[in-house]
């Protein structure tokens, strides 16, 4: 329930409210505006009910949030959340491209990729130190070491680092390491992971499900919003169809609909969506036209000898055909290319590596 004060309602009115709320065993929120106080009310609708709140002098409204997704929708939120991830801003005015390879094989791999993309205008590092992998004989990642190449890479480069946890027992060691925590389309609707990373107190980047509905996406994010994480980033990465000609199938209708539907920020992966790399700029054009708030791509210093998703990994030379070709499209839509976070002192090398 969305309940809305009257102008003249003091601050002890919302909080003797409040605590009534949270007496009858709802989700109290407070959501001071400009004009009105806004509060809200999480859980049994029919124990609201008895506090017969439409009746009280200072409550001007009382409306019930529609969507099944409470925390994450626009009824509860109107405007748009902007996350932070290290220093850079995703959601806003800005469009943010944040590149790198599928996955962390060696130091002199991540850095060399990290260094072309940063002069290409990435402002952010992607990169799998633990990879989800079809087959249990795939290059897995190289777990807690790839982690610490990947944040030292980032304090090198200065560009912020977002990495997938597959495993509620690698959280911490993944929240300390990266800048915004993955949870991959595999593990989308593993509940107890999300409750894990939602509390790890680091912005999530929450990965569309291979066949998982918006609404199934949206309630998997309000999981990460209930457990006291708010810094929720979505990311439409292509479902699977009838189609076999690509990978997947990126389902572009879904940024739209999300953009009304959600105040969360939402990325689109033009990579894991098409499968095809010569796809991914034109799909990437489309992302930015349609109203994303960034890519996550994948790009590999020599996807010839990609230990995964080579087939898809555009070359530094694509990467930079693919921002040159980003920017008119991001400005026509009435948006600006995200601008790389101001550079960060390095950490020393004995600490990043202990
Ligand atoms: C990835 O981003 O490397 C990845 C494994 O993506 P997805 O979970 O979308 O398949
Ligand atoms: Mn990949």
């Amino acid at each position: 329930m969305i309940i809305v004060l009257k102008p003249e309602a003091t601050p002890q009115i919302a909080e003797k409210l409040l605590a009534e709320i949270a007496e009858r065993g709802l989700k109290p929120l407070h959501m001071p505006g400009v004009e009105r106080v806004v509060l809200g009310a999480l859980g049994d609708e029919r124990v609201l009910a008895e506090l017969n709140l439409e009746s009280h002098p200072m409550v001007e409204s009382v409306k019930p949030i529609l969507a099944p997704y409470k925390l994450v929708s626009r009824e509860m939120h109107a405007h748009d959340t902007v996350v932070k991830v290290g220093d850079l801003a995703i959601g806003g005015r800005g469009f943010a491209v944040i590149a790198g390879p599928c996955a962390v094989e060696s130091r002199d791999q991540t850095r060399n990729t990290a260094r072309e993309v940063k002069a290409a205008g990435a402002v952010g590092l992607r990169a799998g130190a633990f990879k989800p992998r079809t087959s249990p004989y795939g290059f897995q990642g190289h777990g807690r070491e790839g982690l610490r190449i990947l944040r030292e890479v980032g304090d090198e480069t200065g560009l912020p680092v977002v990495t997938e946890v597959m495993d509620t027992a690698d959280v911490d060691a993944v929240a300390a390491q990266a800048d915004a925590i993955q949870i991959g389309a595999r593990n989308m609707q593993n509940f107890a992971l999300l409750r894990a990373v939602g509390q790890a107190g680091k912005p999530v980047l929450l990965k569309r499900g291979l066949s998982a509905k918006i609404e199934e996406l949206l309630l998997a994010a309000e999981y990460l919003l209930a457990a006291g994480n708010e810094q929720v980033i979505l990311c439409e990465r292509g479902i699977r169809t009838f189609e076999t000609a690509t990978r997947n199938t990126l389902d572009l209708n879904a940024i739209p609909y999300i953009k009304q539907k959600t105040h969360l920020p939402v990325l689109v992966d033009p990579s894991h969506g098409t499968g095809i790399r010569d796809l991914v700029i034109p799909m990437s054009l489309a992302a930015a036209a349609c109203g994303a708030d960034g890519l996550l791509v994948e790009v590999h210093e020599n996807p010839a000898v990609a230990l995964s998703d080579g087939a898809q990994s555009l070359y530094p030379q694509g990467f930079r055909n693919l921002m040159a070709a980003l920017t008119p499209v991001v400005q026509a839509v009435g948006r600006q290319m995200a601008a790389a976070p101001a550079p960060r002192a390095a950490a020393a090398p004995a600490e990043v590596l202990a």
